[in-house]
């Protein structure tokens, strides 16, 4: 007998309509590929969209943060504050440069940085903080900049997750000191693979420009010079023409997903998974764009770990499911620099606990309803 399987419903899909894949037809026949006239566009709609900034593009939302440091003159020797629950990425930049990570623990409830925690964490030596807007979740901004304008400390927002954000109604890369945008598939908008980097005056846009193609500078016909030491970051105009096409539809992205959002909290707001002590995201329905959904799973009141319970999701329901993040300093290269387990509960729990569950734009409500009855049945089954 052959069994109905549901399609399969992955935890992330991007959405590229038909007129940006045709656009990506148009520059591939146009004779320029690379960065060109699409970056211009896209650089234009970006500031446009974080109220006149200057914005300037790049290949990753690592690149972005990587020169956002260089830009705020971080360097060997500086300590840079960041948070432990965050992709590997935020934290591996300040390696980069040559700088020390200094980790503060989360909030458990925001899952994002304890502001409380941070001024502990500050020294002489501190140069920077990266904070992470976890899920698109912000922080409490004027506290943040309170913090930061009081001990002169330059801030580089990873806002990767954070495009359509908002804090008191102004968008995310509006305010703020740099701010720095991931355009990766699983991100609100992408590019494919992409970044932007939004700056404060155009001397930083013009420091971005250099440490985004080898640090050139060129000038007329037969003109050019290297002056600092640039990296290899700059974007395909056919990305760029992606991104172009994802930025216009973002307010229906956001909008989307927010009302997925609410389904999910209808949906999780009875049943076996509640009564377990499944951990739901904070409810923000203002600021948060709800780039993910992210439960957190009661392990000691299962009788099968995470790996198991993905298992079940993705080979009973045929559904997909996430992690994000591990705490970043467990890993092996932040253990050989002295990090240990104990040193950030918060973080190690929701890193070793969190789970992500299906939320794109092409989603329906009857999906999530699946989803929802699907870590119901596994926590009815397997729960002690
Ligand atoms: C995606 C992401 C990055 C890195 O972006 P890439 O474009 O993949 O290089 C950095 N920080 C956070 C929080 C992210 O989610």
């Amino acid at each position: 007998m052959t069994q109905e399987f549901p399609p399969f419903l992955p935890f992330v899909r991007p959405e590229i309509d038909e007129e940006t894949i045709q656009g990506v037809a148009d520059v591939l026949r146009s004779g320029w590929i690379t960065t060109g006239p699409q970056n211009e566009a896209f650089e234009k709609a970006l500031s446009t969209f974080c109220g006149g900034r200057p914005v300037r593009t790049f290949n990753s939302g690592t690149a972005t943060l990587e020169v956002g440091l260089r830009i705020a003159g971080v360097q060997p020797g500086d300590e840079v504050i960041t948070t432990p629950a965050s992709w590997v990425a935020t934290a591996n930049v300040i390696l980069e440069v040559g700088a020390t990570p200094v980790f503060v623990d989360i909030d458990p409830r925001t899952r994002n940085i304890d502001l409380g925690l941070l001024e502990k964490a500050i020294t002489p030596r501190t140069k920077a903080i990266i904070p992470v807007y976890l899920a698109g979740l912000p922080l409490d901004m004027d506290r943040l900049y309170e913090i930061a304008r009081a001990y002169k400390l330059r801030v580089i927002e990873d806002a990767a997750q954070a495009l359509g954000s908002t804090w008191r109604g102004e968008r995310i890369g509006k305010l703020g000191d740099i701010v720095s945008f991931s355009f990766h598939p699983n991100k609100n908008v992408t590019s494919i693979e992409g970044g932007a980097l939004v700056v404060n005056d155009e001397r930083e846009a013009e420091l971005a420009r250099k440490y985004r193609l080898q640090g050139i500078t060129r000038k007329g016909f037969d003109g050019m010079d290297c002056d600092l030491l640039g990296g290899k970051y700059n974007l395909t105009d056919v990305a760029a023409r992606v991104g172009l096409g994802q930025l216009a539809q973002i307010d229906r992205f956001t909008a989307k997903r927010r009302a997925l959002a609410r389904v999910y909290f209808e949906r999780f707001g009875k049943g076996a998974a509640r009564e377990l002590g499944v951990g739901l995201p904070l409810a923000d329905f203002e600021n948060s764009n709800w780039h993910m959904f992210q439960i957190t799973l009661p392990l000691e009141r299962l009788s099968l770990d995470r790996a198991g319970f993905m298992q079940k999701m993705h080979e009973t329901y045929r559904i997909g499911t996430g992690v994000h993040y591990p705490a970043i300093h467990l890993f092996t290269l932040y253990r050989a620099r002295g990090f240990a387990p104990g040193m950030f509960p918060h973080a190690e729990r929701f890193g070793a606990s969190t789970l992500t569950l299906p939320l794109f734009t092409q989603m329906t409500d009857g999906d999530v309803a699946r989803v929802v009855d699907a870590v119901d049945e596994i926590c009815e089954h397997y729960g002690k």
